[in-house]
């Protein structure tokens, strides 16, 4: 059997980028931290080699406390990986160290990958590889995962340390635990302390396979599930507490004194091995553009203003004649080519009816529309690879901390903005639960990019000179809705406090074609998948349930239908909102399977041959302000089936997700309802 290697590292210092290149696969890399939530294990690819990688979430230390640091810790400890590939931004290498020096005592055998050395060379800095290997004792290889370089280099020293061990760099190894001496960095009273803590607990560390310095430090640091697993007796724990405490002053708690000789060990490493170009307090580009992005008054008019300008874009003249091309070559060139195929072998009506009306007239109504959710993303992936996102939820953590809100939801809320279900997922990285429920129970309402099918339908027919703003204020409508419900939310039942907010600013990048393509490529793999699986589906059930009554019988007039039938009964209930038909309703339950479902629905029972007549069939049915009231709806009502499932699944209680439910439902209809009353007086 192979290695095993694990991929651990700061957040957002390129441990998935590096993972993509050596596997070949294509997870989601993004310029802000918290994107990992989960370990992905992927096979390496290079060279032949016979070892497999896994990629952690992102951690600044060992310590128990948040979910990532957990699920790291507890792989390695458990799960005894052959080596630690540690990846280090070279570009923030203090406090990137501080996690290798953790990592480094836990005796298994390590190389660090310096990755962002294009970024160290294009700054005019210089880093001593050889000395800073020397003076780790761990073997130093400069990569860039992002440009490929250096990526050969570390799989073979990553295979000769993983058959060695760290003997290579002149330090002891002790052959029958595989394990390495981590390199001395402590000194003084506390080094002394060290020792003899080592001298209490060896037997006991040998005997629950726990490594030695890792362990007596922790004991320092007063790790609680450390001093579980050791359970040590009673006299030897009052013999480390004694010792301990001689180390603690009035300022200087027991995790402090071990926090503080590991960053003087990395100062005197850095020192040696680090030349920069430029003194410290010197303005990076990254500075200055943050002077005036994040500027007190200019950075949420400069957001919104950005926003807007990408709906212009997306649903303008470019993303219009691209719909149209599309819809031209499926409803028009495909399907007729289809219908007169089909005609030609004698298919009986129902089946052509089946055929083109059903399938290729539902899912080319929701096709049509790819090329705008394309366009939009194309956009969204440079905000984010640029590290603009990241600046997003910190300008709205400003603007939203006086009223008392957690701003470490906002990167999740922000993801909401693709889709819901790897949103709810980041929320992993909130620590607190209640926070936690509160920003899962927010996600749905974003306006995910499932949505954009049905604006794109309603402003063809109804608000084309209008559409930034339209869809602008549909966005926000969903964030503002979002804000207030949290209000709401944190002063009823999720009564309690909220974690502070510790996102860092990730370095503005240039986005990489290579991680705009992916972010298109994941895109346009998922709809195609949807459009093949479940929109299918529910166009072959919706038109068949159009077509035949309860008996069976194929059905002049459709009223009369199945659906016509279930429809009215849920009529009354959409009513007071504006669109009270049975069409309407049919379609917006039809988008809880899947939003974009609502499109093809929509084209099935309005009998829309392409977008045009879609269009001009949907102008006959509803006034502007019904279609801003159901768009509306649309972006509140309870999310899609798979976003539903992923809630169960992470909230872990059938009650707190029928609340958050119950809950959408309720918010959607009265919003909808003010919202109808309003838009009636005003177009
Ligand atoms: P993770 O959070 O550690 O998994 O980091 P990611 O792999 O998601 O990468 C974070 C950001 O750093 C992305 O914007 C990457 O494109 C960028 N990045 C990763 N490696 C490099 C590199 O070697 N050079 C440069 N310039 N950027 C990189
Ligand atoms: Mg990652």
């Amino acid at each position: 059997m192979g290695y095993r290697y694990a991929l651990v590292g700061n957040p957002n210092c390129g441990k998935t980028t590096l993972f993509n290149a050596v596997t070949g696969s294509n997870q989601y890399v993004g310029n802000w931290p918290g994107v990992t939530v989960e370990k992905k294990e992927g096979k390496i690819t290079h060279d032949n080699m016979d070892a497999s990688i896994v990629d952690l979430p992102g951690i600044y230390s060992l310590s128990p406390y948040s979910m990532e640091e957990i699920v790291t810790r507890n792989y390695i400890l458990d799960e005894h990986p052959d080596l630690i590939v540690n990846i280090v931004d070279a570009t923030n290498l203090e406090r990137n160290l501080y996690l290798s020096m953790q990592l480094a005592e836990l005796g298994i055998p390590m190389v660090i990958a310096l990755n962002m050395i294009d970024v160290v060379e294009k700054n005019g800095d210089n880093i001593d590889i050889q000395m800073l290997s020397a003076m780790l004792g761990i073997r130093v290889v400069p990569i860039s995962a992002a440009k490929g370089t250096g990526i050969h280099k570390l799989l073979h020293a990553a295979n000769h340390e993983a058959e060695h061990g760290n003997d290579s760099a002149g330090r002891h190894m002790d052959k029958h635990c595989n394990m390495c001496a981590p390199p001395d960095i402590y000194t003084g009273p506390v080094r002394s302390a060290i020792l003899k803590i080592e001298r209490l607990i060896s037997d006991d560390c040998n005997e629950r396979g726990l490594p030695l310095r890792w362990s007596a430090v922790k004991l320092i640091e007063g790790d609680a599930p450390t001093l579980e697993t050791l359970a040590l007796r009673d006299a030897a724990l009052s013999r480390i507490e004694s010792i301990v405490s001689e180390l603690e002053t009035k300022n200087i708690d027991r995790e402090m004194v071990i926090a503080d000789q590991k960053y003087q060990y990395i100062c005197s490493v850095t020192a040696k091995c680090v030349t920069r170009a430029h003194e410290a307090g010197h303005m990076t580009l990254s500075d200055k553009i943050d002077r005036v992005v994040t500027n007190k008054y200019l950075a949420i008019p400069l957001f919104f203003g950005l926003m807007l300008l990408i709906f212009y874009i997306t649903f303008g003249a470019l993303g219009a004649n691209l719909t149209n091309l599309v819809d031209g070559l499926i409803n028009d060139t495909f399907a007729s080519f289809v219908r007169e195929g089909l005609v030609r072998v004698g298919a009986s009506d129902w089946a052509v009816g089946l055929v083109c009306d059903g399938v290729i007239g539902g899912l080319g109504a929701v096709l049509s529309f790819l090329p705008q959710i394309l366009l939009l993303f194309f956009f969204l992936s440079i905000l984010e690879d640029s590290g603009y996102m990241a600046r997003a939820a910190f300008i709205m953590d400003r603007a939203l901390h006086s009223i008392g809100l957690s701003g470490k939801s906002f990167v999740p809320m922000l993801m909401g903005f693709g889709c819901s279900v790897p949103a709810v997922m980041a929320t992993r990285t909130l620590e607190n639960e209640k926070d936690r429920r509160i920003t899962m129970m927010l996600i749905p309402f974003m306006s995910c990019s499932a949505k954009m099918p049905v604006y794109s339908m309603f402003i063809l027919a109804f608000f084309p000179a209008r559409r930034g703003l339209v869809v602008g204020s549909l966005y926000l409508l969903g964030f503002l809705v979002a804000i207030a419900a949290a209000l709401v939310l944190q002063k009823t039942v999720l009564k309690g406090g909220h974690a502070p907010f510790v996102m860092e600013l990730p370095p503005y990048r240039m986005p990489t074609l290579k991680t705009l393509g992916l972010h298109l490529y994941d895109k346009i793999k998922d709809f195609m998948t949807k459009a093949g699986t479940v929109l299918l589906g529910a166009s072959v059930v919706i038109w068949f349930c159009q077509y035949f009554n309860f008996s069976l019988h194929h059905v002049e007039n459709s009223a009369e239908s199945i659906l016509g039938t279930v429809g009215s009964f849920l009529a009354p209930i959409f009513a007071p909102l504006g669109f009270g038909d049975w069409k309407s309703s049919v379609s917006m339950i039809s988008g809880l399977i899947a939003r974009e479902s609502i499109v093809s629905t929509m084209g099935i029972l309005q009998g829309a041959g392409d977008t045009g007549m879609l269009s001009e069939l949907i102008a006959k049915a509803y006034t502007p302000a019904s279609a801003y009231a159901f768009m509306v709806f649309n972006l509140l009502f309870i999310p899609c089936m798979a976003a539903v499932a992923t809630l169960r699944r992470e909230m872990n209680s059938r009650k707190w997700t029928a609340l958050a439910l119950g809950f959408q439902a309720v918010t959607a209809w009265v919003i909808t309802f003010i919202v109808y009353q309003v838009c009636k007086v005003i177009f």
